[in-house]
């Protein structure tokens, strides 16, 4: 399989730091192993494991969260706030269009900070037909790459938690810029991942196979200038997403120019930050593993409760290899049917007349997966991966 090269500054140079094995769903598209690589020559962090873009199309059409998590009343607390960054720097009738815009939460958010010309491009027909039923909002179906917007259509392309994503960000951002008017700008919101370590809930939660691209503040801006974009300004805002999960998030505002491309030097906080993520996860699985094996000694048969990315990486870790997987439940109803591990995915009917015990296998859910077992009259052992 082909490396990838930095999808910042294009270099094949890269130091790999971690490989992480994941057991995927048998007709998984994504690839098994996450590689985290750091790019010598600017620093970028990347998954090094390169699949062609193909895979990635038929991975978000039929795997992802986000096909089912349509509602556009679910809450997402980040949205607002962003909203307010964008109210401060932007006149009200900025021509904006959001580039993965969901199901429009975002362009809900600055419609009510009083943004008069909205649109919307996401690749979910769902998602569209909602923002223009429910939003009343234009919004068109297509990727950034593949859209029914004609050239020079907007002053500000903005894109959302979008860009860890996208297996090349730099053709994307020259893609964005022939949709915006001479001296048009782009505001990009990413994790950022040079504190990941600071916010560890479930071990390498960050480095999952939608997760490819790892940014800091100075990695997002090389990603810009690096092609001649002005950078305007940047901040940062730590976020609260449930009561035990916060998140970093950066931003970048910059305006289309044809400057001449400046070399900056390498950026060294993504290497230490991500270094210093990769131990704090391996801590925290050995733990985890530690206490299953304690938990599990005397069962062969077991079931998991969620078929996430912490369910791929404890199953391709060994202290799973000698327990015979009964099901994998999961409510989520694009996995049902599937196979995971050699065993079934799918709702409670899975559990049937088994009386063994239960892994709980996630962090952020667990409390609630608990009381959801609890409410089902389940007798099972219920194996927690973590104490509070
Ligand atoms: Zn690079």
């Amino acid at each position: 399989m082909p490396i990838r090269s930095c999808p910042v500054c294009g270099s094949p140079d890269a130091d790999e730091l971690h490989r992480l094995r994941l057991i995927l769903f048998d007709d998984h598209p994504l690839a098994h192993n996450y590689v985290t690589a750091v790019c010598r020559k600017c620093g970028m962090g990347f998954n090094r494991e390169t699949l062609p873009a193909e895979a990635y199309n038929r991975y978000y059409t039929k795997l992802s969260k986000y096909v089912v998590n349509t509602s556009a009343s679910a809450p997402i607390p980040r949205l607002p706030e962003c909203a307010e960054i964008l109210a401060h720097l932007l006149p009200r009738d900025t021509a904006i269009l959001d580039v993965g815009c969901g199901s429009g939460g975002f362009l809900e958010s600055l419609r009510k900070r009083g943004f008069t010309n909205l649109a919307g491009l996401d690749p979910t027909p769902e998602c569209i037909r909602i923002i223009r039923e429910d939003l009343g909002l234009d919004a068109r179906v297509g990727t950034i790459a593949e859209h029914p917007f004609p050239p020079r259509s907007f002053d500000l392309a903005l894109s959302t938690v979008v860009f860890e994503h996208l297996l090349n960000p730099g053709l994307d951002v020259d893609k964005m810029a022939d949709l915006l008017k001479p001296e048009g700008m782009a505001f990009i919101l990413v994790p950022d991942a040079s504190r990941f370590a600071e916010f560890m809930v479930s071990p390498f939660q960050d480095l999952n196979v939608e997760h490819i691209n790892h940014f800091s503040s100075d990695s997002l801006n090389k990603l810009f200038e690096n092609r001649g974009w002005e950078h305007l300004d940047a901040g940062s805002a730590t976020f609260t997403l449930t009561p035990t999960w916060q998140s970093t998030l950066i931003w970048g505002l910059y305006r289309k120019r044809d400057q001449s491309q400046r070399l900056s030097a390498a950026d060294h906080t993504l290497r230490e930050g991500l270094s210093d993520y990769i131990v704090k996860s391996e801590a925290m699985l050995a733990r985890m593993a530690a206490n299953l094996r304690t938990e599990l000694a005397g069962d062969t048969d077991v079931m998991l409760w969620g078929a996430g990315h912490l369910t791929s990486v404890l199953l391709a870790h060994d202290v799973l290899t000698d327990k015979r997987i009964k099901a994998v439940i999961d409510s989520n109803p694009n996995y049902a049917g599937k196979t995971l591990a050699g065993a079934p995915v799918g709702g409670h009917e899975l559990r049937s007349d088994f009386q063994g015990p239960i892994v709980v296998a996630t962090v952020r859910e667990q409390d609630a997966v608990i009381s959801q077992i609890k409410q089902l009259g389940w007798s099972n052992r219920l194996v927690r991966l973590y104490h509070h």
